[in-house]
């Protein structure tokens, strides 16, 4: 900024202020005073408004119960806000009808803490399971899952059943099946949290490598030595309110 003096002075706001676009790529999520209170009453989220834009790698902290895993369900339309509007991929997930919903989660890749893979399938046919659901012929399925699990390195190992894997490499299966799709959202929740600080960098790697390529991921974690050493745009939650939004210094 130059400090100069303006020629004219600046138009009236409009009533509803539009979220200023951050420099770089285009914002591919957006929440605007979104609220989420279950059943029971509880509030989950409360007036959160924020966005991410395409390629950002950003982390989600905050305490246990902060609202965390209920802002991942709202952006795959697991749940529906109570208040606000949501912007997934230029869709507003908050009125999607179920039908649409389908071709959302198709371009959202999701891996969690507790990995979901299904024990009776091997690595390959878990993978593969991805492009299946979503119709791809099977001589694509085929060169897809192979490059995938070459990248997370699981190649030599696609013909065994995921309880035969440590929790790394099960860890890196629900990554490639997340990613073999090629999807234009990567959430994690809490990926890490059930390995040591060794494969948790490991499996972090893998995650920028995907952000690096284009992916816009978001990832919640408790982990803040994670948090550090990879400098990202981090989201602070706190009992559902967004208490800090600190960007990231590596980019
Ligand atoms: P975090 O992922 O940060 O631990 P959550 O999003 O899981 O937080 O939970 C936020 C709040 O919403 C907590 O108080 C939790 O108990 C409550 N909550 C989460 N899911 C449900 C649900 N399905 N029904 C009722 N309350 C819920």
């Amino acid at each position: 900024m130059t400090g100069r003096v303006p020629a004219a002075p600046p138009a009236p706001r409009p009533p509803v202020r539009p979220i200023a676009r951050r420099p770089g790529g285009d914002p591919l999520i957006r929440l605007f005073h979104v609220s989420k209170a279950y059943a029971t009453g509880t509030f989950a989220l409360r007036d959160l408004s924020l966005e991410i834009r395409k390629g950002e790698l950003v982390f989600l902290t905050g305490p246990s119960g902060a609202g965390k895993t209920t802002l991942m369900k709202l952006l795959f339309a697991a749940e529906r806000p109570s208040e606000g509007q949501i912007l997934v991929l230029g869709r507003n997930v908050a009125r999607l009808g179920e039908r649409r919903i389908p071709a959302l989660r198709r371009r959202i890749g999701v891996v969690f803490q507790d990995f979901k893979l299904i024990p009776t399938r091997t690595v390959e046919e878990n993978v593969a399971l991805a492009l299946e659901v979503v119709g791809r012929p099977p001589r694509e399925v085929r060169s897809k899952v192979f490059a995938m699990l070459r990248r997370v390195g699981l190649q030599h190992r696609r013909h065994e059943l995921p309880p035969a894997l440590s929790g790394g490499e099960q860890q890196r299966v629900a990554l490639a099946r997340a990613l073999v799709n090629e999807p234009a959202i990567l959430l994690a929740d809490e990926p890490t949290g059930n390995l040591d600080p060794e494969l948790t960098i490991e499996i972090m790697d893998l995650i920028a490598a995907a952000a690096a390529r284009g992916t816009t991921v978001l990832v919640a974690t408790h982990d803040h030595a994670l948090i550090r050493r990879y400098a990202r745009r981090t989201l602070r939650l706190e009992a559902g309110r967004l208490v800090e939004d600190v960007p990231g210094a590596a980019r």
